[in-house]
């Protein structure tokens, strides 16, 4: 226990041991001899002390510190208590430690925690049945080490971590994975994966549900349109109802045409991989190509179409997915843009990149449906866009086309004045004709 330290009673002590020791001595006539004697003797205890001391804090296993009076007493019981404090202070940062890998342990993902320079520093136990992260084996070692696969190190390269990544798992390639990296605390990364592979399966069988229908249902859509056209041309004139009633069907099939050969285009560019083979596209030539088939849709809106096109400028791509974005958006501005508007074309570089825009000066799209208008089905009015013959589906083919390119959408509209979409392709899909 600790009692009130004194230095001056301790000195006064010594001083009185000193003193006495002093003037016995000089009654028997070895005063210096005797205090000296007394000094050994003191220094010796404090040695011994001392001695004892360090063997406690370097040798002994016990945690009680030895049994000692006075002022070493004092030390050993101060020592005691600021190593007990520790102990305590241990054993609160254990229980954290403990319960935080308790909940790290349910979560239903696999958890890594990784170090700025994406190394791990530690993993539950999902992660080793998930990722193949062996323990502790692979403490240390780079992610990018352990998972090698190509989307993989371009998530990480590109550092757009608000996306996830999605990849089969390296230890299972029956599974499939969602990535996603979260910078925490001050140098640390928590990387989750988790097992998407039923939603991976039940969006497969969705697409392919659809692929299949739309493939289905094109054949009796041609059976029918041929018959409608066909009563259409007959010699015998149809009395105005007939005649009213087959325009209304050839209208109707024709929209039901065009509506599955959307779900068609969808279906392949949604199965299409960013792996697929590119190739050198011409796109003044492409470009060009589809003023022309415009020029044809714009018969009865009478838009003034005009163009800018830089005739060097290619893409490498995959040639019809392009040629279906582009015309999508064509198609869309000579949709909406009321009879006489203007459409403006444009092919050029901007900046490092290169980029194809569509401007018109029709109703523009409200802010608040920007961000949705690349939704499949998504149409901002339903009937004027069924009027149009609107699918609502343009978008999302062109939005899937753009992300095999690694290409960006930008759209700027403004209510009432008109819309520009543009499209902007990478520095390194950039190509020269020659
Ligand atoms: P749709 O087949 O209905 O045209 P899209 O996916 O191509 O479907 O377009 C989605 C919606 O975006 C359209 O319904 C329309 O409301 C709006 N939109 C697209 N392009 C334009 C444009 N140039 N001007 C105004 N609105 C547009």
């Amino acid at each position: 226990m600790y009692s009130s330290f004194s230095a001056k009673a301790i000195f006064a002590r010594l001083f009185f041991a000193l003193a006495l020791s002093f003037f016995i001595g000089y009654l028997f006539g070895y005063a210096f001899i005797l205090v000296a004697f007394l000094a050994i003797a003191l220094l010796t205890w404090q040695y011994h002390h001392l001695f004892k001391l360090m063997r406690w804090l370097w040798v002994s296993k016990s945690l009680s510190p030895p049994i000692s009076q006075g002022l070493w007493g004092q030390v050993y019981d101060g020592l005691y208590r600021v190593i007990r404090k520790h102990r305590t202070k241990q054993k609160r940062l254990n229980e954290k430690i403990r319960q935080f890998r308790d909940g790290a342990e349910a979560l239903p993902d696999a958890a890594l925690v990784l170090s700025a320079d994406l190394t791990i520093l530690w993993g539950n136990k999902k992660a080793q049945r998930i990722l193949g992260v062996r323990w502790p084996g692979d403490v240390g070692q780079r992610i990018d080490n352990l998972i090698r696969f190509p989307e993989f190190s371009r998530y990480l390269d590109e550092e757009n971590f608000d996306v996830p990544c999605h990849i089969p798992s390296p230890a299972n390639a029956e599974l499939m994975i969602e990535l996603r990296l979260m910078a925490y605390g001050t140098d640390q990364v928590l990387f989750l994966a988790r097992d998407i592979s039923k939603i991976h399966r039940l969006e497969e069988m969705r697409r392919d549900f659809v692929a299949n229908v739309s493939h289905e249902l094109k054949t009796p859509l041609t059976v029918m349109r041929g018959y409608v056209e066909m009563v259409q041309v007959t010699d015998n004139a149809l009395d105005p109802y007939w005649q009213k009633v087959f325009t209304t069907m050839e209208t109707q099939v024709s929209r039901m045409d065009r509506l599955v050969e959307q779900l068609l285009i969808l279906s392949r560019v949604e199965v299409s991989t960013e792996e697929e083979e590119k190739y050198f596209v011409d796109m003044p030539k492409l470009i060009f190509a589809l003023i022309e088939d415009a020029k044809w849709l714009n018969q009865e809106k009478a838009h003034k179409i005009t163009s800018d096109i830089d005739t060097n400028l290619a893409i490498e791509g995959i040639d019809n997915e392009i040629k279906s974005a582009c015309s999508n958006l064509i198609s869309n501005a000579i949709a909406y843009t009321p009879t006489g508007g203007e459409i403006h074309i444009t092919w050029a570089k901007d900046g490092h990149k290169a980029k194809f825009a569509v401007k018109d000066n029709g109703p523009g799209i409200r802010p608040e449906h920007v961000n949705r208008i690349t939704e499949r089905f998504f149409r901002v009015d339903k009937s004027r866009s069924r009027n149009t013959g609107g699918s609502g589906l343009g978008l999302a083919i062109v939005k899937h086309v753009l992300n095999h390119h690694h290409a960006e959408l930008a759209i700027n509209s403004q209510w009432g004045k008109g819309s520009e979409f543009i499209i902007y392709f990478e520095p390194k899909a950039i190509r020269k004709i020659s």
